[in-house]
């Protein structure tokens, strides 16, 4: 058999790829039938015709003639290429040019329409965008304006999120590509209130968990599903042509569905895997920011609770400590009045200790809503530490006969602070090397320099503290679980005792074995730059 013109168009025509034959000012010669299916004109309309007619981007078409004209053969060129219905679609060239005594006689291109590849990538592409850009919200609010940017009008004209309420289905977010329509759309949804009985659309999808695709919108279907008095206006506005619901599934559960509507474009299968990738992260995002809102606002419930607490132990302290005064006053009176009494005296010393336990609490309870307020004053002047330490001592040894306390190195050093805070510290450090130290009979003070700065100690043979409570014991209101039920305390003493040190740039540390004792440290520079009288 010869091979002739009419076998090898024969063989073209057979080809599923487009094959045309053009002149090389790019005059059409040649096409075979794939090639007038993916245009959309006859063989006949096409004759004659220039290929640049059909390529709408300019300068690509620019490029493809020039290397036409220098004899360059085109691999996987990409453009677009425009229909007989005007629609236009990603296409692939490759041409193959034929010469003869140095002139461009013919160029063969074959075509292929590479939209569904092109326009799955767009959609892979869009995806990770919207990943990442989704992760980043931590609001409900904004997730919402983040999705409506993400799907309108890339891949929608208009959508819908509906959550399931009590039962009830609930418009979440309505984004039209077209800010004025939305009112339409809101009226769709409000007179025609979406139900979990429903055969059709969002119910059923929020109902059985299944998505529903409708590439093609008909009449048929718009009767079944949407009754309005002003039905035929809304559809006008709104013309819903294609139509994808996906549930949103966030761990298997349903949280709700999506609706995607598009108008002059039809959704086609490759959009549907699309949409419900796209749906379970959208509803991991709101789930998120539902999740991070909750965290938050919990958060501010407990600042609240918190700013209530001090509140309230701040005008407690402040009641209490008046009555206090005046018990102590009449105390001191009687002491004096019962001077001939010498039992009545021994009651009432009992008693003034117990007023000045209670003084301390009082205090403590006034300081901390002082600090928490910011208003926590310091009176700061120069001072003999090794004064302090002996005062501090003598004090606290006064209301135990139980325990021994010895300062067994000391300094001569002049500090500038507020020697008042200072001791306050002291005499917490003292008191409670008494108190976690049933069993024992003494504890031990030293103060020695190192450089400018000082280190005073205050070590018990006490019940110790447990590695994990160290850092703890600083915290407000904290008190170890063990020792809260036995020994007296509201766990405040530490809390002001650190803040105290903190404001005068010292350090404080413990060293601690359980059942064997604690030494607490502190450190602070000689000369501290405190501001007289702040208030911090
Ligand atoms: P309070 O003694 O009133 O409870 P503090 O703030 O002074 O409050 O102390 C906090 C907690 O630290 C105490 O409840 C106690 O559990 C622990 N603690 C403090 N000093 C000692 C110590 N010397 N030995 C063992 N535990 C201590």
């Amino acid at each position: 058999m010869g091979l002739n013109l009419e076998v090898f168009k024969y063989f073209f025509d057979k080809a599923t790829i487009g094959i045309k034959i053009m002149e090389p000012n790019g005059t059409i010669v040649y096409v075979n039938n794939a090639e007038t299916e993916l245009i959309g004109f006859s063989e006949q309309e096409l004759l004659g015709r220039h290929f640049s007619d059909f390529l709408p981007e300019a300068d690509k078409a620019k490029k493809f003639f020039d290397a036409i004209k220098k004899f360059e053969a085109l691999d996987e060129f990409r453009t677009k290429l425009i229909r007989a219905d005007n629609s236009q679609i990603d296409i692939s060239l490759d041409t193959s040019v034929n010469t003869r005594d140095g002139v461009v006689e013919s160029v063969c291109c074959f075509t292929r329409d590479i939209s569904t590849y092109k326009r799955n990538a767009d959609l892979l592409h869009f995806l990770n965008l919207a990943g990442s850009e989704l992760a980043l919200t931590y609001d409900t609010e904004s997730a919402l304006e983040k999705v409506s940017q993400l799907v309108v009008p890339s891949f929608a004209t208009w959508f819908c999120i509906d959550i399931v309420k009590g039962g009830k289905v609930e418009v979440l977010k309505i984004a039209h590509q077209n800010p004025e329509y939305l009112q339409w759309a809101y009226a769709f949804r409000r007179d025609n209130p979406v139900s979990l009985e429903d055969d059709y659309g969002i119910g059923k999808v929020l109902r059985t968990g299944k998505v529903s695709f409708t590439p093609v919108v008909d009449e048929l279907i718009l009767n079944n599903g949407f009754k309005h008095p002003m039905r035929d206006a809304i559809l006008d506005k709104l013309n819903p042509q294609s139509v994808i619901i996906v549930p949103m599934h966030v761990k298997e559960e349903l949280k709700g569905a999506i609706s995607f509507v598009n108008t002059g474009k039809y959704y086609e299968i490759s959009d549907l895997y699309f949409a419900q990738d796209f749906a379970n992260r959208i509803a991991l995002a709101l789930e998120n920011a539902k999740l991070y809102e909750e965290a938050k606002a919990e958060i501010s419930r407990r600042i609240k609770a918190e700013q209530k607490k001090d509140e309230f132990i701040s005008m407690a302290s402040h009641e209490l400590k008046t009555p206090l005064t005046s018990i102590k006053a009449y105390n001191q009176l009687l002491e004096k009045k019962m001077q001939e009494h010498p039992e009545a005296i021994t009651f009432l010393r009992k008693a003034s200790v117990h007023i000045l336990q209670l003084e301390r609490l009082i205090s403590d309870l006034l300081d901390v809503s002082k600090i928490n307020a910011g208003k926590l004053t310091y009176n700061i002047g120069r001072f003999n530490l090794g004064e302090l330490l002996e005062e501090s001592v003598e004090s606290v040894q006064h209301l135990s006969c139980t325990h021994k306390i010895t300062i067994e190195e000391t300094v001569d050093t002049l500090l500038t602070g507020d020697r008042l805070r200072i001791e306050q510290v002291l005499t917490n450090m003292l008191t409670n090397a008494i108190k976690y130290s049933p069993n024992a009979n003494r504890v031990i003070v030293k103060a020695r320099e190192e450089q400018d700065h000082v280190v005073v100690s205050v070590q018990d043979f006490g019940i110790g503290i447990a590695r994990q409570d160290l850092k703890k014991i600083f915290g407000r209101f904290y008190r170890i679980g063990s020792s809260s039920m036995k020994y007296s305390g509201l766990g405040l003493g530490l809390f002001i005792a650190s803040e105290i040190l903190k404001k005068h740039q010292g350090v404080f540390w413990i060293e601690s074995e359980v059942d064997k004792g604690s030494t607490f440290y502190f450190k602070l520079p000689r000369n501290v730059v405190a501001e007289e009288n702040v208030v911090t």
